[in-house]
């Protein structure tokens, strides 16, 4: 057990809805085609219970964001949607100026809906766009057409939500420089406060990797990745992960919890979660996959504490996602272990390039970035 005491993290709240209207062919998330209606008021029901079965792990902590992803959360009416958050807020404590984020498929979206969203709480959304080219929307297998994205992020604008963020994609099948590049110029015109930027690719079990399409060369998505960089960066927004780019002041809290190693509750069909006690002990909960399962009320498929061992890898592969430097003291406050255990590993990335040290943080270089694999392994438990 680790001998430091740990402060506790703030701590967030994931919701899962695990339907869409089709499955996409690249996507591995736990989704499921919709046969019928969606059981609106009795997964919310047992979301709930799924949430007050949880709320002994907390050690008291109220949420600090709450995100609602999936699937496809706008498929939820906006009463249920209501009955959710009213029933969150019931059971825990949420910080008035809590970040509460919902992921919204354009095809999905209708205007009423979303002033309903937005009463029950809702003050960002995330619409997932994908790419502004009908051709490129029907390879990916999306309901939605570029006119609907661009209604969506209009909506949005004019329901003076707190922020929104619109998905892209790029590195998509036979895309060529200047339709990754156009992409990006309709969602700048769209001017979202934040911007994920994903490269395609294909995951084991999805329609893609059985019969996989011809996508860009390394090459041609280094070329993609640099301009299309440089195009976000000149239109004001700043990349702060991989694949997340914001103006200044809107990063997504919701993901910089989760990357700053911090704590959050996982509740619905296969929602993860990850929780610190006071005495040291870092648990993970992962949720019943399926609906069928989960609606019968048997919630937590599998919990497991994380083991001393286990946790500077965890911590520094969420951390380095980040390119903002890591407060060396959050090592040990959100870890529970001594700087002195990592130091071997710490000399050897600062000989190889990998990170610089100053008295208070760990800064990724370049050479880190481009050896992440072999900067991560440093830190991984011996067998
Ligand atoms: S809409 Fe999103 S979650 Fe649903 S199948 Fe497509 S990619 Fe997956």
């Amino acid at each position: 057990m680790p001998s430091n005491a740990l402060r506790l993290p703030p701590l967030s709240l994931y919701i899962h809805i695990p339907w869409c209207v089709q499955k996409c062919p690249y996507c591995d998330f736990n989704s499921h085609a919709l046969k019928g209606e969606v059981p609106h008021r009795e997964y919310v029901d047992h979301l709930l219970a799924d949430l007050s079965a949880d709320l002994p792990l907390t050690s008291g902590r109220g949420v600090s964001t709450i995100f609602i992803g999936g699937g496809t959360p706008s498929l939820l009416s906006a009463d249920a949607m209501q009955a959710l958050l009213d029933g969150v807020r019931a059971r825990i404590p949420v910080a008035a100026d809590a970040e509460i984020t919902m992921e919204a498929n354009p095809g999905t979206v209708e205007a009423d809906r979303f002033s309903g969203y937005q009463q029950a709480g809702v003050n960002r959304i995330s619409i997932g766009v994908q790419s502004f080219s009908a051709e490129k929307l029907t390879r990916l297998g999306r309901i939605h057409g570029p006119e609907e994205a661009r209604r969506a992020a209009r909506l949005a604008t004019g329901l003076g939500l707190r922020s929104f963020n619109l998905d892209l994609m790029h590195g998509l099948p036979d895309q060529s420089l200047e339709e990754a590049l156009d992409d990006l110029r309709q969602a700048i015109a769209l001017n979202p406060p934040h911007l994920s930027w994903y490269q395609l690719t294909i995951e084991p079990n999805t329609l893609f990797s059985s019969r996989p399409p011809v996508l860009p060369d390394d090459d041609a998505l280094w070329d993609i990745f640099q301009q299309g960089h440089a195009l976000l960066s000149a239109a004001g927004y700043q990349q702060y992960e991989t694949s997340a780019y914001a103006k200044p002041g809107y990063q997504c809290q919701h993901n910089l919890n989760y990357w700053r190693f911090g704590d959050y509750l996982g509740i619905g069909c296969g929602a993860h979660g990850k929780l610190t006690f006071s005495d040291g002990r870092i648990l993970r909960t992962i949720k019943t996959k399926h609906p069928r399962g989960f609606m019968r009320g048997d919630y937590m498929a599998r919990q497991y504490d994380v083991c001393a061992e286990e946790r500077p890898f965890e911590f520094f592969m969420n951390r380095f996602r980040l390119l903002e430097a890591a407060p060396r003291a959050d090592f040990c406050h959100y870890t529970g272990l001594a700087e002195s255990v990592i130091r071997p590993q710490l000399d050897e990335a600062l000989a190889k390039g990998y990170l610089i040290e100053t008295p208070e943080h760990w800064q990724i270089t370049e050479k880190g970035k481009l050896f992440l694999n072999s900067l991560l392994e440093l830190f991984l438990a011996d067998e």
